[in-house]
């Protein structure tokens, strides 16, 4: 036995994560049962507190967590969910306590049995955290930088990385594996470069979406019939869409957003005569009277971004990608963090696999694909979406007039019909494959939907 973990289920001394975010720090939960040591390199400073930090600054805005994320973090830490309801994490119903209107259409609301937490995302990171340093195995060392990658001597694997903590001189932390968790500001690209090795292809699709987000203590009115409000956009007419979102402590967390708008609403007012610009005025109505607490958050989301590093035949072993390192969706879709733990569960799968068969030798092009593969789908759903937009431009999913004609038809039919909108909301939820959408029972609901 070494550090409580048996022998002969290691598959080295350490793993090295660059960044201390979601991706990362599941990453790190799941190398924790196969690694020695892990540490997390993580260039902020440490924080217990629920607030915003410099390298996640997305922290301030709506961060839905979808249900498959929830059910994965709960199985890699076992009764966290419990905990963040606990500590304040709103638990309600997907389908009867949200009012979403979804291209013009309100959906019909119904007890779907499937519940959601919601909080921000600081909250959720704290919690997250907070269960990681109970951890034996897993340190932090903050207000590090990840500078480069380092090769072994035959250069065909990374075996450490070099760091900068502060002004003081570059240090090599040497690893048995590394995984980059760094997010938007990845590096590895560069790096890459910089070691002779071809970086990868990427695949980007502009939409040029803004987010503009304010928590509130309290809204217009007690008396509502939602527990979550979400306006989507009705493209290709209408490109403005918002929501409001109950976070811990009794507030709610309220997010405007626009795609290929000029310019986002930055002040009090502008924020307030946004919101009574959207196609339906429910969320402006819900804060015309309400108590903000914060000032206007912006962040400017142009494009999606998918790297292609399962097509790589030369890479150096084991490296990891993951998360938004890997692949940045559109937000509005809420699946990047619930992308992230169906990315550690493919980890944990292919680390089994190598204690049980080669050890690391085939990790990096093996989980890749993996990790490709699961990005696929999501994808898809944001891109058939976004394309609805006339600003949006990049390279367009195959049979995608079709996908969008049919999507439309599912939507609208969840005005009405409770067993299509399931189907949806399992879907969205990252629970069940597109195709679900066209069982012979669906097909026909859709197909032949009332006209109202
Ligand atoms: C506006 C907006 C809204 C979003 N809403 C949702 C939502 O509703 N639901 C959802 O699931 N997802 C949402 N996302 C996506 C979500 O934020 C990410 O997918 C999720 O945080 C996983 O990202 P990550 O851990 O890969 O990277 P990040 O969360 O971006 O974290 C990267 C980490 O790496 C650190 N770092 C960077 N470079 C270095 C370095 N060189 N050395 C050391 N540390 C480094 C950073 O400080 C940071 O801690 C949203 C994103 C945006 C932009």
């Amino acid at each position: 036995m070494s550090n409580g973990l048996p022998e002969n289920d290691l598959l080295g001394k350490r793993a090295v994560v660059i960044g201390g975010s979601i991706a990362g720090m599941l990453a790190a939960r799941v190398l924790s049962d196969f690694f020695v040591e892990v540490i997390i390199i993580e260039k902020d400073k440490m924080t217990d507190q629920h607030l915003t930090r410099t390298g996640v600054p997305q922290g301030s805005h709506g961060h839905a967590l979808l249900k498959s994320g929830e059910e994965i973090l709960n199985d890699l830490f076992p009764g966290i969910v419990e905990e963040l309801i606990e500590a304040g994490s709103v638990k309600s119903d997907f389908a009867s306590e949200l009012a979403w209107n979804h291209h013009g259409s309100w959906k019909v609301k119904y007890q779907a049995g499937m519940s959601i937490i919601q909080q921000s995302r600081p909250f959720l990171e704290s919690h997250i955290q907070r269960r990681l340093k109970q951890i034996p195995n897993i340190s932090f060392i903050y207000e590090t930088k990840a500078k480069k990658l380092l090769l072994n001597t035959d250069q065909l694997q990374i075996d450490g990385i070099m760091i900068q903590k502060e002004e003081k001189m570059d240090q090599e932390i040497k690893a048995d594996l590394v995984i980059d968790a760094a997010g938007a500001g990845s590096q590895t690209s560069s790096w890459l470069k910089q070691l002779g090795y071809q970086a990868p292809a990427k695949t980007e699709v502009k939409v040029d979406l803004f987010y503009a987000s304010r928590i509130y203590r309290s809204l217009s009115s007690e008396k509502k019939d939602w527990s979550s409000l979400l306006v989507y956009p009705n493209p290709p007419s209408q490109n403005r869409g918002g929501g409001i979102f109950p976070i811990e402590n009794q507030r709610w967390m309220v997010t405007l957003l626009g795609y290929g708008v000029d310019s986002p609403p930055n002040s009090g007012d502008e924020f307030l005569k946004y919101a009574s610009s959207l196609e339906k005025l429910d969320v402006y109505d819900a804060i015309k009277e309400g108590q903000p607490e914060t000032d206007v958050a912006i962040y400017r989301f142009p494009a999606l971004r998918r790297f292609h590093f399962e097509k790589l035949s030369h890479f150096p072993n084991r490296l990891l990608v993951m998360g938004d390192a890997f692949c940045r969706m559109d937000p509005v879709f809420g699946q990047g963090m619930s992308i992230s733990a169906l990315e550690a569960v493919a980890l944990k799968n292919e680390l089994q696999k190598a204690v049980q068969k080669n050890g690391l030798t085939q990790i990096s092009i093996q989980t890749h694909r993996c990790f490709s593969k699961i990005i696929d789908i999501p994808w898809l759903i944001a891109l058939t979406e976004d394309f609805r937009f006339t600003n949006t431009v990049g390279k367009k999913p195959a049979g995608l007039p079709f996908l969008m004609w049919y999507v439309k038809k599912v939507i609208l039919a969840c005005e009405t019909n409770e067993a299509v909108y399931g189907k949806l909301i399992n879907v969205l939820q990252l629970k069940a494959h597109p195709f679900t959408l066209f069982s012979p029972a669906t097909l026909k609901a859709v197909l032949f939907q009332p006209r109202s």
